[in-house]
C-alpha cells in the first residue's frame, strides 16, 4: 500500500488551519522548488472565489488558467505574475494534459509559485486530480484550494436545490461527455427516484440521457433544466421535462457551458428563482466583480 504523502501536507500539524509554511522538513532540502497551488475559480462569477483562491493569486509568480476562468479572477494575480492560458474546449485541447502537467512541474522547479486555476472546484470533473499527481510524482508541493462547483453554483443561481427533504434524498455529479458518440452512465442508478442527477458537459448528449433516464425509468413527466453560463450576467435557464427539454434546449439554443439539472427539485425553481441576470449585469461590471469590495451578484 502507498504510505508516501504530499509532502506540503499539514496533517497534524499543530495550529494547521491557518497559514501553511511554504516548506517543510530538513531547512534547505526543498529550497529551490516552488509549490503549486490547484485553485478552484469558482462557477463563472467572479465574486464567488474563496478568500484562500485570492490570497494564493496575490502570492503567485505564475498563473496557469482555463478557458471558463473570468478574466477578472486572472487580474486579481500580482502584476508581475506571468499568466499562462492552456484553455480547453470540447474536443479541442490547445495544450494536452501531460504538457499542462509538465508545465506545472517545470515551473515549480524554478522555485516559483505557481497557481493552477480550475473552473469550479478542481477536483470534479477538471482533471485536477491527474495534475496532482503529477505534482505528487515529481515530489513537487501542492495545496488543493477547492472551488464552488458547477452544480452547487448553477443550481443555486438558477433557483433550483439540489437536495430537499420533500423531493430528493440523493445528488449525483456525472459528465455527459459523449466518447465514440455515445455515453457510458450506469443508467439504472440515475433513473432512482427522490434523487437529482446532474450532468456536466452535457450539450451534446442531452437527448441521449433524457432518453436513457426514461427508458430505465424515470417517468417522461419529469422535470429537467439546462442552465447556461449559471452565476453569471449572461445565465441562461430553460425548463422542460425529460421528454421535451432537448427540443426546448436546441430551439433555445444552448450551447457549453451548460449544465443539466434533472429531478422534481427543478419545479421548485417557480418560487425559489431569486437571480435576475439583467440586475447582475447592472451591478456586476465584469471588471469590479471581484476584490477589493465583491459587488453584489443581484
Ligand atoms: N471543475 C468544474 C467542471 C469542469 S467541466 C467544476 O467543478 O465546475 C466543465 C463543465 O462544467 C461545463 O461543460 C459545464 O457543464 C459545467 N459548467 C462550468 N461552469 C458552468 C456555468 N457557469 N454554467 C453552467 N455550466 C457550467
Amino acid at each position: 500500500m502507498e504510505t508516501k504523502s504530499n509532502p506540503a501536507s499539514t496533517d497534524g500539524e499543530a495550529g494547521g488551519c491557518g497559514v501553511v509554511p511554504l516548506h517543510r522538513g530538513a531547512p534547505g532540502a526543498r529550497a529551490a522548488t516552488g509549490r503549486v497551488y490547484l485553485v478552484g475559480a469558482g462557477p463563472g462569477a467572479p465574486d464567488l472565489l474563496t478568500l484562500r483562491a485570492a490570497a494564493a493569486l496575490q502570492r503567485a509568480d505564475v498563473v496557469v488558467f482555463d478557458r471558463l476562468v473570468d478574466p477578472a479572477i486572472v487580474e486579481m494575480a500580482s502584476p508581475r505574475a506571468e499568466r499562462v492560458f492552456v484553455g480547453k474546449e470540447r474536443s479541442r485541447h490547445p495544450v494536452p494534459q501531460h504538457e499542462i502537467n509538465a508545465l506545472l512541474v517545470a515551473a515549480a522547479r524554478t522555485g516559483r509559485t505557481v497557481v493552477r486555476l480550475k473552473g469550479g472546484d478542481p477536483y470534479v470533473f477538471g482533471r485536477g486530480g491527474e495534475e496532482a499527481e503529477a505534482l505528487f510524482d515529481a515530489g513537487i508541493e501542492f495545496e488543493v484550494i477547492p472551488g464552488v462547483t458547477a452544480a452547487c453554483g448553477v443550481a443555486a443561481y438558477a433557483g433550483i436545490p439540489l437536495t430537499h427533504r420533500d423531493h430528493a434524498h440523493a445528488c449525483v455529479f456525472v459528465t455527459g461527455h459523449l466518447r465514440d458518440g455515445t455515453v457510458d452512465l450506469d443508467w439504472v442508478a440515475l433513473a432512482r427516484p427522490m434523487q437529482t442527477v446532474v450532468v456536466y458537459m452535457g450539450v451534446q448528449a442531452l437527448p441521449v440521457v433524457c432518453r436513457e433516464l426514461v427508458v430505465h425509468g424515470l417517468p417522461a413527466s419529469t422535470p429537467a433544466a439546462m442552465v447556461q453560463q449559471g452565476t453569471t450576467a449572461n445565465q441562461r435557464v430553460v425548463t422542460g421535462t425529460l421528454a421535451s427539454l432537448p427540443e426546448v434546449a436546441t430551439e433555445a439554443k444552448i450551447a457549453s457551458p451548460s449544465l443539466l439539472v434533472v429531478g422534481e427539485v427543478v419545479r421548485l425553481r417557480g418560487r425559489l428563482g431569486w437571480f435576475d441576470p439583467a440586475a447582475a449585469c447592472r451591478l456586476q461590471p465584469a471588471a469590479e466583480g471581484v476584490a477589493p469590495r465583491a459587488a453584489r451578484a443581484g
